[in-house]
């Protein structure tokens, strides 16, 4: 038995999600006529209070779409250098929207109010426009580290007050949002724009979407066209984002629970020096005596995929389909490692 931990986005579609796939009445979204993509659509834009979705082919797009409208030419986007949309998206910001990035640290990925302000630039000929924060939660390299709203709060003030934009990578905010408790429609209130991947844990093949206002759902829909991502019977797809909402998003916890005890699997053998916090679905270990290239051919060897992280880092990542006998087979082969 496989057991693939390098991401949450190795999961197949359930049996009830092919049904509903099978099943899903289609027409040409380029028209704006398919039905079950206008329904995703308005279903999660109604979840989160936000006037309007875009139905997107992947996460790298519905960011590099934001950035899209809220930058120009000679602008700046402020956001942690840990970001996914900075390190993991080809460069987008500036080969996509030819704009200026400043990049931030922060426990855990985190950022907070004070340091953006300290960071927004000023009203000066030699700077580049801030238009821009964009922040990420979970935060992937955080360890799937989460924000609370009483943390986005102060910094949607500071970008009220400033007129500056603010983005959610949320690709995986549904993580969040089910260990908080927080409900999707406090978090709708605080950003211009959201980002929320369906093809991580909530288990579907492909897709996410990007919410916002109208006017600038309008707008993103032409971006959409000429990154080439205007598709046309994307209901098929789109009905898998339905069906995992409806049924996917409770058993995000128990991903959360096997991380956990993952975490402390890994604590307990002598290559591991430590183990970041586990919040959500994301697990990082930090080795020590052994490269993580060593670590995970060892790991290879008993059929267990994970990933480097950096140096010293080796990242897994709990999902659908890693199960509790999954997780009791994880527990016996590294007892050896
Ligand atoms: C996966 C991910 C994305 C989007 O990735 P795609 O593979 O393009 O869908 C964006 N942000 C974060 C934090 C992610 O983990």
């Amino acid at each position: 038995m496989l057991i693939d931990l390098r991401s949450d986005t190795v999961t197949r579609p359930t049996p009830g999600m092919k049904e509903a796939m099978f099943t899903a009445p289609v027409g040409d979204d380029v028209f704006g006529e398919d039905p079950t993509v206008n329904a995703l659509e308005e279903k999660i834009a109604k979840l989160f209070g936000m006037e309007a979705a875009l139905y997107c082919p992947s996460g790298t797009m519905t960011n590099q779409i934001a950035i899209r409208l809220h930058t120009r030419i000679q602008t700046e986007v402020i956001c942690h250098q840990h970001s996914h949309i900075y390190l993991y998206e080809g460069g987008g910001i500036m080969a996509n929207s030819l704009a200026s990035v400043k990049l931030l640290d922060g426990n855990l990925g985190k950022i907070t109010a004070s340091q953006i302000a300290e960071a927004i630039n000023p009203d000066d000929v030699h700077a580049a426009e801030t238009t821009l924060v964009s922040l990420e939660n979970t935060m992937n390299k955080g360890g799937g580290s989460i924000y609370i709203l009483d943390e986005i709060k102060p910094i949607r003030t500071l970008c009220r007050e400033k007129g500056i934009k603010l983005h959610l990578d949320g690709a995986r905010l549904f993580n969040a949002l089910v260990e908080t408790g927080e409900s999707p429609a406090d978090w709708g209130a605080q950003f211009d724009t959201i980002s929320i991947c369906l093809s991580k844990g909530l288990g579907c093949p492909v897709g996410s979407v990007l919410l916002g206002s109208k006017a600038d759902i309008k707008r993103a829909r032409k971006v959409r066209k000429v990154f080439g991502g205007g598709m046309r019977q994307a209901g098929f797809l789109a009905a898998a984002g339905i069906y995992a909402l409806d049924h996917q998003v409770d058993r995000l916890k128990e991903d959360h629970a096997r991380a956990r005890a993952l975490g402390k699997m890994l604590e307990a053998l002598p290559s591991v020096s430590e183990v970041f916090p586990v919040a959500t679905n994301i697990v990082i270990a930090r080795l020590e005596g052994i490269s993580p290239e060593s670590f995970m051919q060892k790991l290879a060897e008993k059929e267990i995929k994970s990933v480097k992280f950096g140096p010293d880092l080796v990242r897994f990542v709990t999902h659908h389909d890693f199960g509790d006998e999954q997780l009791e087979e994880f527990g016996r082969r590294i007892t050896t490692i």
